[in-house]
């Protein structure tokens, strides 16, 4: 399964927000065998969100938004998903009865807030306010961090793809030093490196078989000097 991320929010790209929801969506689909292909952050606005949803919900098997749901004035996250596919806005029954269930009165919410997709299927915001929803391949979830992963967990089961095995190996060379090393492990095991330069360089190893990495991280640690 390859998915593609759109994080929305005009906070997050003048830098006053550091998009931390991209990343742990990113790391759970990722640890599910989901292929994440982009992470996109775009503005609060409507005709862009609605041209990234359609694109990326053609070009993905699953698309996750999240950021600009509720009510004000800057959240137009939903109204951008549905013109993305095409249909109208309607107040959601089911989403302002589990508003009612958490204590909310019709009477009290904000115009708005139960508002989704014309035939989407509302996802309950159990630590919040604002309902997300599916329409086709593509997820709307919270803004705000806690409300987006209990949302996702919600919905998480329908991620799924090859889980791929990963160990990290620390070397104390140079980077450049280790091209061809790098070489021989692409080639003689198989196994994806990604190579990550700090103060040393972290290098990860990645293949489907569990067996293939241990044989990887084994040989690189015979050759290389790590600590
Ligand atoms: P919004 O969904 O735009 O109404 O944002 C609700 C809250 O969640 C605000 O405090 C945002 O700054 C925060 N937020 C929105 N998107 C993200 C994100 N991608 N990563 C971290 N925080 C976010
Ligand atoms: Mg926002």
């Amino acid at each position: 399964m390859r998915a593609g991320i759109l994080t929305v929010g005009d906070e997050l790209l003048a830098g006053d927000t550091v998009d931390t929801n991209g990343a742990w969506l990113a790391e759970q689909l990722t640890a599910r065998g989901v292929t994440v292909e982009r992470i996109t952050t775009i503005p609060d606005r409507t005709e862009t969100i609605a041209a990234l949803v359609t694109e990326y919900s053609d070009r993905y098997d699953a698309v996750v938004v999240t950021g600009g749901l509720g009510p004000t004035h800057d959240d137009v996250t939903i109204a951008g998903v549905a013109a993305a596919f095409d249909r109208e806005l309607r107040t959601d029954e089911r989403a302002l009865d589990w508003l009612e269930t958490d204590g909310y009165s019709r009477g009290d919410l904000a115009t708005g807030t139960a508002d989704l997709p014309a035939e989407s299927e509302p996802l309950h915001n159990e630590t919040g306010v604002a309902p997300g929803c599916v329409v086709e391949n593509v997820y709307v979830l919270p803004g705000v961090p806690g409300e987006m992963k209990a949302m996702f967990q919600t919905v998480a089961d329908r991620f799924a793809g090859t889980v791929r095995h990963v160990e990290h190996v620390t070397v104390d060379e140079p980077e450049s030093a280790l091209i061809e090393r790098f070489a021989r492990l692409r080639e003689q095991f198989g196994v994806k490196v990604g190579s990550y330069p700090g103060e040393s360089v972290r290098v990860k190893l990645e293949h489907e078989d569990e067996t293939v990495v241990r044989e990887a991280v084994a040989w690189l640690e015979a050759n290389a000097v790590v600590s």
